[in-house]
This record gives structure tokens, sequence and C-alpha cells, in this order.
């Protein structure tokens, strides 16, 4: 099938063509973000693949559509940048990659806390400048603290094991509990208690309606003065301005993001030789409590080695008219 990539940089290119030496689709890269500008590129093409800052609205879907497109895979598990109702009017399947490595976030997950814990970033450059003293990198024992996973999915899931695993209570909030991680010890309870309870707050839900700013200046002052929050489920799953008021109160003791609201056209760009002209971004880099990634919380090599089998594989069953595993909506 001939398959058109959206915003794909040298690594999709390397796992994607690996993965293709046995599936032997079509594959045609562009590095341009799926937009209604960019939409005509698909000319020609039965399929685009496309990542999490490509955006499928309204008028994208139509001038897919009208491009002869029918299959959307996404090569991602979220599915939030595609509006499902105009797919379905333009009659587009939808496909993703629901669980190519939940190892691979919640790890990263991990990473985060720990390095705005034990502030190994910081003592990082400070010993590489011949400073090694200790004044102002004191952590915490994350042994016995209690840790507040919104969102038990696969992600959560394998966090909050991870978390039990350093000897933290864990709190769950999830509207589908999960019966393993209540046998072993998991606590659900409302989001509301959690955010009261909670040494470290970690999100791992997906971003929907009912999602989008979960965290926000209303609850924001019901967490623990000097708690953690981290998010790598999306960026919209925080109010990030108000995020910035707990942060210079001193409400919020860190903060971890590896997604970010605006990050569309900023994360997986290189901008060190240019000015910055998100002031949002640029003033929480500049909080010593504040550690950033862009979007890399799947960057893994199984990751990717899973995101492209599955994203093939998910092609190759559409066009043979097999059972679509992964479909996320099904076109006429
Ligand atoms: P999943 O579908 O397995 O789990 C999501 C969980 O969230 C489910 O248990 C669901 O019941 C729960 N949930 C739904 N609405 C909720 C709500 N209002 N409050 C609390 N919980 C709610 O998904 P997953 O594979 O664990 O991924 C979770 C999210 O992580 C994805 O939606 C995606 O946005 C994000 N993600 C980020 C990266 C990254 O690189 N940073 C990579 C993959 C996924």
């Amino acid at each position: 099938m001939k398959i058109a990539f959206f915003s794909t940089r040298s690594y999709d290119r390397e796992y994607f063509d690996r993965a293709n030496e046995q599936a032997r689709h079509h594959l045609w890269y562009t590095e341009a973000l799926l937009r209604e500008e960019t939409a005509s590129l698909a000319q020609g093409y039965e399929a685009v693949c496309l990542f999490v800052n490509d955006r499928v609205t309204a008028a994208v879907a139509e001038k897919l559509a009208a491009a002869g497109v029918r299959l959307i895979a996404l090569r991602c598990a979220g599915y939030n940048q595609v509006d499902l109702a105009a797919t379905d009017r333009h009659g587009l399947t939808v496909v993703r990659v629901p669980a190519y490595s939940p190892h691979a976030v919640a790890e990263h997950t991990v990473a985060l806390i720990l390095a705005l814990n034990r502030k190994t970033h910081r003592a990082y450059n400070r010993v590489r400048e011949g400073n090694f003293a200790l004044e102002n990198l004191m952590g915490f024992d994350l042994y016995g603290k209690t840790v507040g996973v919104v969102g038990t999915g696969k992600i959560g899931k394998v966090f909050a094991q991870i978390m039990m695993g350093f000897g933290c209570r864990v709190l769950g909030y999830d509207p589908f509990p999960d019966a393993e991680l209540t046998a072993a010890g998991v606590d659900y309870v409302s989001l509301e208690d959690l955010l009261k309870r909670s040494d470290i707050v970690s999100l791992h839900c997906p971003l929907t309606e009912t999602t989008y700013r979960l965290i926000n200046a209303d609850n924001l002052h019901l967490m623990r003065r000097g708690a953690m929050l981290i998010n790598t489920g999306r960026g919209a799953l925080i109010d990030t301005q108000a995020v910035v008021q707990a942060l210079k109160s001193g409400h919020l003791g860190y903060l971890g993001l590896d997604v970010y609201e605006q990050e569309e056209g900023l994360f997986f760009y290189d901008f060190s030789h240019e000015i910055i002209q998100d002031d949002l971004i640029a003033r929480l880099m500049t909080f010593p409590n504040v550690l950033i990634t862009s979007h890399q919380a799947f960057f893994t090599h199984e990751a990717m080695t899973e995101i492209a089998h599955t994203t093939l594989q998910n092609v190759t069953a559409f066009e043979q008219g097999l059972p679509l595993e992964n479909v996320v909506r099904r076109g006429t």
C-alpha cells in the first residue's frame, strides 16, 4: 500500500524502513506536520501515517478523503489529535498502536522522579565544572512515600508496580480499577483524596473532554505543599499557567513534564540557535525544580521496533481486508 508518513525524523525512517523489509509497502516520508496546508501532500496515497502532533481536524479529514486516503495509521497510542466525527463522515478508517512498550513510558516517568528528587541533572553539570559541593542537592527517600497514579491502564499499572518496588504506598484514581493492582495493595480513591494524600502525583490517563486540564487552579491547592507532579500523559491534562503559579508560590515542590500543551512545532525540533517564542515554556525552564523532556518517554529501541512493526501490520490487515485488531474507527 502507498503510505505517506507525516512529521518524520531520521529515527522514524530507520525503524520503518527496517520493518518494511518484510511488509513491502511503498513508504514516502515528509518532515511536514499534517495540517490543512500540508494535507495535499497525501495526494495519491491510500494511507497516511501520523504521530502525536499531526492534527486531523474536520478540514484535514475532508482534504485527505479528497486526496484518495482511506486509512489513517497512527504510530502512537493516543488518538486525541483526530476528529473522529469528521473521519466517520468521510469514511476514513483509523488504526493505532495501543500498546508498544508500557515499560518505556513508565520507566521514563521514574527517571523524571529520580532526577528531580536527587537533582541528578544539576549534579551532573556541577561536577563537570569542578564543583563537588552538596549544598542544595538534598533529596528524600522514595521508600515509604505515597504515590498517586491517575489512570492505571497499561502504563499506569507498570508505573505503580515499579513504585511499589521502591517501597512506596500507591493510590490509584481510575473509573476502571485494576483487580491485580488492588490485590497488590493499591488503594483506589477519589481524585481529591489522591491529590490530598500523595507526595508524588503522576498522570497516565488519556486526554479526553473529561480529562482536559484535570489538574488546574481549583485542585492544585489540594496537593500537599512541596509535592511532586509528573505528566508523561498529554500536555493538556494540566493547566500549565496554574501550575506555574503553584511553582512560584512554592506550593508545588517539583514538576516533571514529558508533554506540554503547546508542544506542537516545538518538541522534536532543534531550536538551540533560535529565540524561543513560547513564553510559558521559557518561564518553566527557569525553575530549578522543573525538569522537561521533549515527549521522549516512548523513545526506546524496543518501543520503536514495536511501533513500526504494528503500524505496518495494521496497514497490511486493512489492505487485505483482515480483521483490524487495533482499529479506533472503521470507515465505510
Ligand atoms: P490505557 O488506555 O491502557 O490506560 C488509560 C487508563 O486511564 C485506563 O485505565 C482508563 O480507565 C483510565 N482513565 C480514563 N479516563 C480517566 C479519568 N478521567 N481519570 C482517571 N483515569 C482515567 O492507556 P496507556 O497505554 O496506559 O496510555 C496512557 C496515556 O499515556 C495515553 O493516552 C497517552 O496519552 C500517553 N502516552 C504518552 C507517551 C509518551 O511518550 N509520553 C507514550 C504513550 C502514551
